[in-house]
Protein backbone atom coordinates (compact mmCIF):
# COMPACT_ATOMS: atom_id res chain seq x y z
CA UNK A 1 0.00 0.00 0.00
CA UNK A 2 1.52 3.02 -1.32
CA UNK A 3 0.50 6.79 -0.76
CA UNK A 4 -1.17 8.68 -3.57
CA UNK A 5 -1.67 11.65 -3.25
CA UNK A 6 -2.26 13.95 -0.24
CA UNK A 7 -5.23 16.70 -0.25
CA UNK A 8 -5.37 20.43 0.78
CA UNK A 9 -8.78 22.58 1.03
CA UNK A 10 -8.35 25.83 -0.59
CA UNK A 11 -10.70 28.74 -0.81
CA UNK A 12 -8.85 30.04 -4.36
CA UNK A 13 -7.69 27.43 -6.70
CA UNK A 14 -5.76 30.34 -8.85
CA UNK A 15 -3.92 31.66 -5.23
CA UNK A 16 -3.02 28.51 -4.22
CA UNK A 17 -0.76 27.47 -7.53
CA UNK A 18 0.80 30.95 -7.47
CA UNK A 19 1.96 28.81 -4.43
CA UNK A 20 2.92 25.84 -5.18
CA UNK A 21 3.58 26.25 -8.83
CA UNK A 22 5.12 29.45 -8.91
CA UNK A 23 6.69 30.01 -5.63
CA UNK A 24 7.49 26.29 -4.66
CA UNK A 25 7.98 25.42 -8.51
CA UNK A 26 5.85 22.03 -8.21
CA UNK A 27 4.65 21.01 -11.85
CA UNK A 28 0.71 21.52 -12.76
CA UNK A 29 0.02 17.97 -14.44
CA UNK A 30 -3.73 18.25 -14.14
CA UNK A 31 -6.45 20.61 -13.15
CA UNK A 32 -10.50 19.91 -13.65
CA UNK A 33 -13.91 20.39 -12.38
CA UNK A 34 -15.28 17.37 -10.93
CA UNK A 35 -19.12 18.50 -10.52
CA UNK A 36 -20.13 15.64 -9.07
CA UNK A 37 -18.26 15.90 -6.24
CA UNK A 38 -18.67 19.83 -5.90
CA UNK A 39 -14.85 20.37 -5.87
CA UNK A 40 -12.67 21.75 -8.79
CA UNK A 41 -8.76 19.78 -8.40
CA UNK A 42 -5.57 20.38 -9.27
CA UNK A 43 -2.63 17.84 -9.36
CA UNK A 44 0.99 18.59 -8.70
CA UNK A 45 3.61 15.51 -8.59
CA UNK A 46 5.36 15.63 -5.68
CA UNK A 47 8.20 12.87 -5.83
CA UNK A 48 5.94 9.57 -5.85
CA UNK A 49 2.82 10.54 -4.69
CA UNK A 50 0.80 14.17 -5.36
CA UNK A 51 -0.22 17.13 -3.55
CA UNK A 52 -3.89 17.50 -4.58
CA UNK A 53 -5.34 21.42 -4.23
CA UNK A 54 -9.40 21.01 -4.05
CA UNK A 55 -11.42 24.42 -4.52
CA UNK A 56 -15.10 24.34 -3.52
CA UNK A 57 -17.01 25.01 -7.14
CA UNK A 58 -20.11 26.44 -4.81
CA UNK A 59 -21.07 26.95 -0.97
CA UNK A 60 -22.77 24.38 -0.76
CA UNK A 61 -20.85 20.48 -0.47
CA UNK A 62 -18.29 19.18 1.83
CA UNK A 63 -14.99 20.96 0.97
CA UNK A 64 -16.92 24.31 1.62
CA UNK A 65 -18.38 23.21 4.76
CA UNK A 66 -15.03 21.89 5.76
CA UNK A 67 -13.40 25.20 4.74
CA UNK A 68 -16.02 27.31 6.98
CA UNK A 69 -15.70 25.15 9.71
CA UNK A 70 -11.59 24.32 9.67
CA UNK A 71 -10.14 26.67 7.06
CA UNK A 72 -7.89 25.87 4.65
CA UNK A 73 -5.34 22.98 5.18
CA UNK A 74 -5.21 19.20 4.87
CA UNK A 75 -8.27 17.51 3.50
CA UNK A 76 -7.35 13.60 2.96
CA UNK A 77 -4.96 11.44 2.45
CA UNK A 78 -5.28 8.68 -0.33
CA UNK A 79 -3.80 5.22 -0.40
CA UNK A 80 -3.30 2.91 -3.14
CA UNK A 81 -4.91 -0.25 -3.26
CA UNK A 82 -4.27 -3.49 -5.37
CA UNK A 83 -7.74 -4.26 -4.88
CA UNK A 84 -11.00 -1.82 -3.58
CA UNK A 85 -13.32 -4.60 -3.47
CA UNK A 86 -11.19 -6.80 -1.02
CA UNK A 87 -9.81 -3.61 0.97
CA UNK A 88 -13.53 -2.04 1.09
CA UNK A 89 -14.40 -6.04 2.57
CA UNK A 90 -11.72 -6.05 5.10
CA UNK A 91 -12.36 -2.41 6.49
CA UNK A 92 -16.67 -3.58 6.83
CA UNK A 93 -15.08 -6.86 8.35
CA UNK A 94 -13.56 -4.58 10.91
CA UNK A 95 -16.02 -2.03 11.76
CA UNK A 96 -14.70 1.09 9.87
CA UNK A 97 -17.06 3.34 8.36
CA UNK A 98 -16.82 3.92 4.39
CA UNK A 99 -18.52 7.18 2.95
CA UNK A 100 -20.05 4.66 0.31
CA UNK A 101 -21.89 1.19 0.09
CA UNK A 102 -19.81 1.08 -3.16
CA UNK A 103 -16.48 2.92 -5.02
CA UNK A 104 -17.23 5.84 -7.04
CA UNK A 105 -15.41 6.07 -10.68
CA UNK A 106 -13.59 9.13 -11.42
CA UNK A 107 -12.95 11.29 -14.48
CA UNK A 108 -9.87 8.35 -15.66
CA UNK A 109 -12.50 5.47 -15.01
CA UNK A 110 -10.18 4.75 -11.41
CA UNK A 111 -12.36 3.18 -8.51
CA UNK A 112 -11.95 5.16 -5.38
CA UNK A 113 -13.74 4.97 -2.07
CA UNK A 114 -13.33 7.64 1.25
CA UNK A 115 -13.00 6.44 4.76
CA UNK A 116 -15.08 8.29 7.91
CA UNK A 117 -12.49 10.23 9.56
CA UNK A 118 -13.74 8.44 12.76
CA UNK A 119 -12.30 5.04 11.71
CA UNK A 120 -9.46 6.29 10.83
CA UNK A 121 -8.31 8.47 13.77
CA UNK A 122 -9.04 11.80 13.07
CA UNK A 123 -8.22 11.76 8.78
CA UNK A 124 -9.86 11.49 6.43
CA UNK A 125 -8.84 8.86 4.42
CA UNK A 126 -9.56 7.63 0.32
CA UNK A 127 -8.49 4.75 -1.17
CA UNK A 128 -7.85 4.31 -4.77
CA UNK A 129 -7.77 1.57 -7.32
CA UNK A 130 -4.15 1.13 -8.75
CA UNK A 131 -3.99 -2.75 -10.22
CA UNK A 132 0.15 -2.49 -10.38
ZN1 LIG B 1 -8.18 12.73 -3.24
Amino acid sequence: MNLHHIAIAVRNLDEALAFYQDALGLELAERRAVPEEGVEIAFLPAGEAELELLQPLSAEGGVAGFLEKRGEGLHHICLKVPDIDAAMEQLKAGGARLLSDAPKTDAHGTRYVFVHPRSAHGVLLELYEVRE
